[in-house]
């Protein structure tokens, strides 16, 4: 008797479930890999789930292993939508098979054509820049100029930058041979490994921390960084960085580097409209302001104003080469990293 009543609870459980599992696939919702922190991220798919109904279900990672992931998976992969930093890793995504086109007017017309994949693969959603800082103390802004004035022989062991290896300074790099040709470029390189105060070592805040230390007088990070220590929690981030401030670099010529974080619509995406409903309601005015000050960034669109901090950093001129070119150059920016020594 309980043997027969448990096997009739264990049928009407497998009906559930598989009226559950048969719901699903077209119930109103999207799947996101996102690499970005679920905090940073969370509020705006929940804005979004309730103004759509749509759900969205977050796995959050680190972004390489997220790209490996959606490999491995391949068709059988549940994301829709891959959100990353960096041009150069949504190019690596594009290259590795797992993202579709999309075209979208509204995407197009909102999102200015170098922020985006020209074959429409990709569409960046928030912008930062990776200028040079400086040590107030020991260094006048009028003295600094360029990325590649800090190859002279004036700043030798004054540079803090983090390795190689990451893609911050492979996108930077890559956008230095597009300006100036390979050959300058790995000359450029090999100088400012020698102007490096030590090997690379951990990430942007650190070189930040460094220079405020007095282990080097200039330091290369991302804008949001900077942002993230002046109004951080931790009161040492923020003392240090009331030591530094900020040079936008090639104001005279192409201007400065600048990155995005984007959105893509993965290959095998079983909610394609949803997803690039969500990728619409990010790059709408109340989401770009909101995800761009939670960020300490600059918002993708031309029409929604930067937050007052970034404001104070004052405005500049930045290089307006189409990201993708980033992707385009990263194998040989690595390679050529290599060669100079840049570990
Ligand atoms: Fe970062």
């Amino acid at each position: 008797m309980i043997y027969s009543s448990f096997r009739s609870i264990l049928a009407v459980a497998c009906i559930l479930t598989s009226v559950s599992v048969s719901a699903n696939t077209t119930s109103a919702e999207v799947n996101v890999y996102s690499a970005r922190k679920e905090a940073l991220i969370k509020p705006l798919l929940n804005r979004f789930t309730k103004e759509t109904g749509i759900k969205v279900n977050l796995v959050t990672g680190k972004a390489d292993a997220l790209l490996k992931r959606l490999q491995t998976e391949g068709r059988n992969s549940p994301a829709d939508v891959l959100i990353t930093t960096d041009a150069g890793r949504l190019h690596r995504a594009k290259q590795a098979n797992v993202l579709q086109p999309v075209q979208s007017a509204t995407l197009q017309q909102i999102i200015p054509a170098s922020y985006r994949d020209p074959d429409g693969y990709w569409y960046g959603l928030s912008v930062r820049a990776r200028p040079v800082f400086y040590t107030k103390d020991r260094v006048n802004a009028t003295d600094l100029s360029t990325y590649e004035q800090l190859a002279d022989k004036q700043f030798k062991g004054q540079i803090c930058i983090r390795s190689s290896n990451n893609i911050y300074n492979q996108s930077l790099v890559a956008s230095m041979i597009k300006a100036n040709g390979i050959e300058k470029t790995e000359l450029w390189a090999k100088q400012l490994v020698e102007n490096m105060a030590h090997p690379p070592r951990g990430g942007d805040r650190d070189q930040i921390r460094a220079a405020a230390s007095g282990e080097c007088t200039i330091a290369i990070a991302n804008t949001y960084y900077f942002g993230a220590m002046v109004s951080g929690k931790k009161q040492k981030d923020r003392t240090a960085a009331s030591k530094m401030a900020l040079f936008w670099p090639n104001q005279n010529d192409r201007g400065t580097h600048v990155n995005i974080s984007g959105a893509a619509i993965t290959k095998h995406a079983s909610h394609q409209a949803n997803a690039l409903l969500l990728i619409e309601f990010l790059a709408n005015k109340p989401s770009q302001k909101w995800y761009a000050e939670t960020n300490y960034e600059y918002p993708v669109r031309n029409d929604v104003e930067a937050s007052a901090l970034l404001k104070s950093w004052g405005e500049f001129k930045s290089d307006a080469l189409n990201l993708s070119i980033l992707g385009q150059y990263n194998a040989e920016a690595v390679k050529l990293m290599d060669r100079a020594g840049w570990k």
